[in-house]
């Protein structure tokens, strides 16, 4: 039975609702005046129901989904304006006892070599991240309680957080690990993390079983619950994903919205962001043996339906998806982006040797980040190096607030300009900081409120001068 405050997973994804959601999304793709209706409401930037979101997904009047794609680009403007936020991962191990069989980490791999990188490995990782100008990171690990456990995650994150390399630091680890024990998120917590990731990859329960067929990850209940625990941790911050292309995207997408719908409900805040990755090809793994892939229109009017669906909630886009995607659904609705990515372990530091190949995916993006904070440039984008909320105690509902409110742009467009201009001192190419100091000219006289907009010139003056870390 569906009772989104249940803390039990199949009441708060209960497979008849979403069955039940998709049958009257079909009924109704055509239903006009339902979906002016919906679009109407959504203009007031509330969000929608994850009902009225599947309606919106199905929808096959043209003129109607203009209408949706113009709405998300509203919304994203009225919420992030032109701002991206800019982040890299590092994985730390490809140790993994479990068995998704999407992922070449998977533990019956043979092919694949294992590795796990050392304190000092990451220290040498971190200084080269730093070195491209990245200030937030998401940490990547298999789930191996011998080779993994909390406390090698704990000290890489304290070693991440000690390196201060020249003018760079971290600061701003998000962690993608395991589902874990209350005791171990407030470990996490304690260790000072942003936000606490984890993917769903389906939400079918039938489907995740045959997808996770060994080790603990193929505990539906404790990888869907896991959120619940992790904020009963005292972490306030969480985002979650799909891994589109392993269930029929409908399915996982009233999934999503549900879990979404769940976590406001019964913890009083929703997901910080959400994640829309899409499966790539890897050692072991074809995704042509997936025949539930997402086409690129199928992934744009997800994205759209999501930024309308979940207006506060932060949008990720990896480099999993070329450069023509991402620039196709950056307009539509999403808020970061990774730039320069090693999806092998370590790799940052050293290029990995072809035989030793740790990768568990393939990027498809693969520029450097000059390159990507170049283009975002071009297409008149912000690119954000802003890592202040959580530094600021700003999180959890205390974030929402501000963000549902709108009055976050008084920290984030600031932030924003500032922390590009300490990228564009520090690490730019010479066409980069030409490019990104007309921006910020452009850009200033935008920030509203006339008191923030005279700190941010003052600060602006003083990274000239070689200050560094101003943050609203
Ligand atoms: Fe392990 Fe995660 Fe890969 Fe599954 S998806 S095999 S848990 S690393
Ligand atoms: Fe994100 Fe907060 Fe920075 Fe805005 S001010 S970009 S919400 S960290």
């Amino acid at each position: 039975m569906y009772n989104r405050k249940s803390e039990k997973a199949t009441e708060f994804i209960d497979d008849q609702e979403v069955l039940d959601t998709i049958a009257y999304a079909k009924e109704n793709k055509s239903n006009r005046e339902l979906i002016d209706n919906i679009l109407e409401r959504a203009r007031d930037c509330k969000g929608v129901s994850h009902r009225e979101a599947a309606v919106l997904l199905e929808c096959d009047l043209d003129d109607e989904n203009e209408k949706m794609m113009s709405l998300a680009m509203e919304i994203k403007q009225k919420f992030y304006g032109n701002r991206i936020v800019m982040f890299a991962p590092l994985y730390l191990s490809n140790y993994c006892i479990n068995g998704c069989v999407y992922c070449p980490y998977h533990h019956k791999n043979k092919s694949i070599p294992r590795k796990k990188l050392s304190q000092e490995e990451i220290a040498r990782e971190v200084i080269a991240l730093q070195d491209m100008g990245h200030k937030r990171l998401a940490l990547e690990t298999g789930e191996d309680p011998i080779n993994n456990p909390i406390e090698y995650i704990l000290e890489s994150i304290k070693t991440i957080y000690s390196i201060k390399h020249k003018n760079g630091s971290i600061r701003r680890v998000n962690v993608n690990i395991a589902a874990t024990t209350v005791e171990n998120y407030s470990k996490l917590k304690d260790a000072g993390i942003g936000t606490y990731i984890l993917f769903q990859e389906t939400y079918n329960k039938k489907s995740y079983e045959e997808l996770h067929p060994t080790g603990p990850k193929h505990d539906y209940a404790y990888h869907t619950e896991a959120m619940d625990r992790a904020m009963e941790g005292g972490i306030d911050d969480v985002g979650v994903g799909v891994l589109f292309g392993l269930n029929m995207y409908r399915y996982d997408f009233v999934g999503l919205l549900m879990h979404a719908e769940h976590l406001e409900a019964a913890k009083g805040v929703g997901p910080h962001t959400i994640s829309v990755p899409r499966i790539r090809p890897a050692d072991d793994i074809n995704p042509d043996e997936f025949t539930d892939g997402i086409s690129d229109d199928i992934f744009a009017k997800i994205i759209t339906v999501l930024r309308i669906a979940v207006p506060y909630t932060g949008i990720i886009v990896s480099t999993r998806e070329s450069k023509k995607t991402r620039e196709r659904v950056l307009k539509l609705g999403v808020s970061q982006v990774s730039g320069g990515s090693r999806t092998s372990v370590g790799g940052y530091d050293e290029p990995e040797p072809e035989d030793e190949k740790t990768a568990q995916f393939d990027v498809d993006d693969r520029r450097t980040l000059d390159e990507v904070v170049n283009w975002l440039l071009s297409c008149g984008y912000i690119p954000s190096f802003c890592t202040a909320c959580y530094r600021e105690g700003r999180t959890g509902d205390r974030f929402m607030k501000l963000v549902k409110s709108g009055q976050i742009v008084n920290c984030c467009q600031p932030n924003a300009l500032m922390t590009l201009k300490e990228y564009l001192e520090d690490y730019a190419s010479e066409d980069t900081k030409k490019k990104g100091e007309v921006t910020i000219a452009n850009e200033i006289p935008r920030i509203t409120n006339e008191k923030v907009r005279a700190i941010a010139l003052e600060h602006l003056r003083e990274l000239n001068d070689g200050k560094r870390d101003f943050r609203f």
